[in-house]
């Protein structure tokens, strides 16, 4: 064995615990992390011949890079969607990373990860109460689940038609009906070879809503002439978190021909608390549902999950199995997760999820959930109480999307985004809703609390100063 291996075999002990120490100390300061810090220019060293060892290595990452990573699963990383991960999170990933298993069959002897991820699916089902008649697995992040739904509903159309397109390539036009989807579902489109461009637009309810209005989509569905499609319909769309009416598309699903997917990256936390339930109502029904496991749940990167229909269990492994691979055994006899989504061999994913869901429950995810939504309140509250600040959509559940009132001003967003993120105590990331530039601040970490509100007041109105300044 190479020497430098050998010895920090035998010092493995050491090399976790100094790593554990460091760890901790970051996981519990990271409220006075920076959110932001300037980027290093890093000289690259080349790959030296014989290495250096682990516990050097540490040092030389410290001295490179340590300070300079930002707290972004910290309480006030405001920007994109970005959870944290909980103690008993991260805890789980440690354990994923040491027994390092490839959740793939459960007929091979002796390997239980498999049990473990469809048990992490049955809680996550039990957390949304969601019925257990749907196949779940995990992926790498919502974009990668989009894909995976929507391979299965690229197949599901082809069969409308008499086709195979898993076999045989896309050879028809397929129909996509969506209102506003997320980006990552449209680059999915272009991934599956059906086109990013090929979605025909729902209009949205009147009233400053993000929602499928209802009567447009029938309308659509009518002119389609009893062609079947796809719908891609939203629990939580990224700047106002608004939902779609489940009970009535479901009432159109029972009626026309159509895929329904349901992408609830975040917002489909909102079925966790009795407050918010109300929001997803009626989305058991959907033929499959994405869901992000890295935000509301609060695990660490890369984690998400997809939930397809049992009965449409046939149409996913046409799309996603190995057929050239003898040594895998019949697919419709052993079940293999390798035949059921995109990648082959993974890593534990289930596993942070497994510790964080049985470590807090119900009560824990509806108290996180329920916090978050509380912490956007604040903030809405605040902003709309201020004479220079204008809330661009209602806070419908934890992302609040405001901007500078003064429409003259409005070109500053920038320039006022840049200011507020500077002292690195808070992070928002710019959008644009309705041709309007604004700031979005989208709360899903289960730290963040009034003080960190607090905070967040004290450097927008900071901004507010130095932006006018220039
Ligand atoms: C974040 C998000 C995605 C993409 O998720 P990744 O984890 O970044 O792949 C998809 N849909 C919605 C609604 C999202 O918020």
């Amino acid at each position: 064995m190479n020497k430098l291996l050998e010895e920090d075999f035998n010092n493995f002990d050491q090399l976790l615990q100094k790593v554990a120490i460091q760890g901790t100390a970051y996981f519990k300061n990271i409220d006075t992390e920076k959110t932001t810090l300037p980027v290093l220019n890093t000289i690259y060293e080349g790959l030296n011949k014989e290495g250096i060892g682990g516990l050097n290595t540490l040092k030389l990452f410290n001295k490179k890079f340590k300070d300079t990573i930002v707290a972004s699963s910290g309480p006030r990383y405001l920007g994109y969607v970005v959870g944290g991960s909980t103690p008993a999170a991260v805890i789980g990933d440690w354990l994923t990373t040491i027994y390092d298993q490839n959740p793939q069959t459960t007929s091979a002897q002796g390997d239980v990860s498999v049990q473990i991820e469809q048990e992490t699916i049955k809680l996550l089902l039990d957390l949304f109460a969601l019925p257990h008649n749907f196949l779940g697995g995990f992926v790498s992040g919502a974009t990668m689940s989009n894909f995976t739904c929507l391979a299965v509903a690229r197949q599901w159309f082809g069969k409308q038609k008499g086709k195979d397109f898993a076999k045989n390539g896309i050879s028809i036009p397929i129909n996509i009906l969506s209102a506003v989807p997320h980006s990552s579902a449209i680059k999915s489109l272009s991934m599956l070879g059906i086109g990013s461009t090929n979605v025909s637009k729902i209009k949205v309810e009147e009233g400053n809503r993000e929602s499928i209005d209802i009567n447009d989509l029938e309308q659509k569905i009518k002119a389609l002439d009893n062609q079947p499609f796809i719908l891609i319909s939203s629990a939580g769309t990224v700047n106002s978190a608004d939902f779609d009416n489940f009970e009535a598309i479901n009432t159109l699903h029972k009626k026309y021909n159509f895929w329904w997917h349901i992408d609830g990256a975040f917002g489909a936390f909102a079925g966790c608390s009795p407050k918010y339930k109300h929001l997803v109502k009626g989305w058991e029904n959907a033929d499959s549902i994405t869901i992000d496991c890295h935000k509301w749940l609060n695990v660490p990167y890369d984690s998400a999950v997809f939930f397809i229909k049992e009965k449409l269990n046939l149409l996913q492994l046409q799309t996603f199995q190995n057929s050239n691979a003898p040594y895998l055994g019949d697919p419709l006899e052993n079940f293999n997760y390798l035949n059921f989504l995109p990648e082959n061999s993974r890593r534990l994913r289930a596993l942070p999820a497994w510790f964080s869901l049985v470590a807090y429950g119900i009560d824990g995810y509806k108290d996180i959930v329920e916090n978050s939504v509380k912490m956007a309140q604040m903030l809405d509250e605040y902003i709309t109480q201020n004479n220079e600040l204008i809330l661009l959509t209602p806070t419908r559940l934890n992302n609040v999307c405001f901007s500078l009132k003064d429409k003259n001003k409005q070109d500053k967003i920038p320039l006022f985004i840049t200011e507020l993120n500077k002292e690195g105590k808070v992070y928002m990331t710019p959008t644009v809703y309705r041709n309007t530039k604004g700031v979005r601040a989208s709360f899903v970490n289960w730290r963040t609390n009034k003080k960190d509100i607090t905070v967040v007041i004290t450097e927008i109105e900071r901004a507010l100063k130095t932006t006018y300044q220039h």
